[in-house]
């Protein structure tokens, strides 16, 4: 049966209207799916958010791997992506991204505001495909939403004028996510200034969630006990490469997240994971996803 679907995408920030959307989708409904996989992609982030045929990619990996577990998903005639997110542009966020854009339909791409114009080379040819598919590219600031069916995406970081005080890793992007009864906080690759910020301007019910993406693949000065006390996650995913040079995810770290965490699932050990929701939230479904 042919139906309507209405994907609203409203962005809005607390000081003023930076953009908003209105994309109509004619599709066939067979999809009602609710869930969210982290991608086995090495060392970097790669998340896909999916709602029904609504599908949102937080970041792209390093490299083309992520274009290639995509396509396991967007099989048949449906190669959209409603929205890409990136959190910051560094190679082990967007290296993969203009193999994305090259394979995919986009609809917009979202990255926090003053990072619209870095020069990071993944960047630059990322904003020209862009450019070339008429593919709209959106600054966001805390505050900021997505919406769509079934989905709701709060931008809780980065404020104004973050950059210009912080390493770029601090001002990562933030999201916090509900879809399918189950509330996600994504973290980029913030560390424990921007987690100690985070705490000191968000009520605790905005950050805690029952599935929390580790910052900064687990390094060692992204883990402020505070933090993660306030999020007290079911299931806490690291996103690392196997033997990854940089010593990510700490095993120290590691073992200190057990205290917060009733669950730990690293993508270096284990692969990839697919999280999704039973009895409107109230169980959670945790599978390996090759
Ligand atoms: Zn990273």
């Amino acid at each position: 049966m042919k139906k309507n679907i209405e994907l609203y995408l409203v962005l809005f920030s607390c000081f003023a209207i930076i953009a908003s959307f209105y994309l109509l989708l004619q599709e066939n409904l067979t999809s009602q799916q609710e869930r969210v996989i982290f991608f086995d992609v090495g060392q970097g982030d790669a998340q896909l958010l999916q709602s029904g045929r609504v599908l949102i990619l937080q970041d792209a990996g390093p490299n083309n791997k992520t274009a290639d577990s995509l396509a396991k998903v967007l099989r048949g005639p449906v190669r959209e992506l409603a929205v890409v997110l990136v959190t910051h542009p560094e190679a082990d966020h967007i290296g993969g991204l203009p193999q994305v854009l090259r394979t995919f339909s986009v609809r917009a791409i979202l990255i926090p505001k003053e990072f619209m114009h870095s020069t990071s080379a993944a960047w630059q040819e990322s904003l020209g495909l862009a450019s070339e598919r008429n593919i709209p590219v959106v600054g966001v600031v805390r505050g900021s939403e997505v919406r769509a069916p079934g989905l709701q995406l709060q931008v809780l970081w980065p404020i104004a004028g973050c950059v210009a005080q912080n390493p770029t890793n601090e001002c990562a992007l933030v999201t916090k996510v509900r879809l399918g009864g189950v509330d996600y906080l994504f973290t980029g690759d913030i560390g424990i200034r921007a987690e100690r910020m985070l705490l000191a301007i968000s009520p605790s019910s905005q950050l805690s969630a029952q599935i929390l993406k580790i910052p900064h693949h687990g390094s060692k000065n992204s883990i402020l006990p505070q933090f993660f006390r306030v999020i007290s996650p079911v299931l806490s995913v690291v996103q690392a490469g196997a033997n990854n040079s940089y010593g990510h995810a700490d095993p120290q770290i590691l073992e200190r997240l057990g205290a917060y965490t009733k669950y730990l699932w690293s993508t270096a050990q284990k692969g990839g994971v697919e999280v999704s929701a039973l009895n409107g939230g109230k169980q959670l479904k945790i599978i390996s996803w090759e």
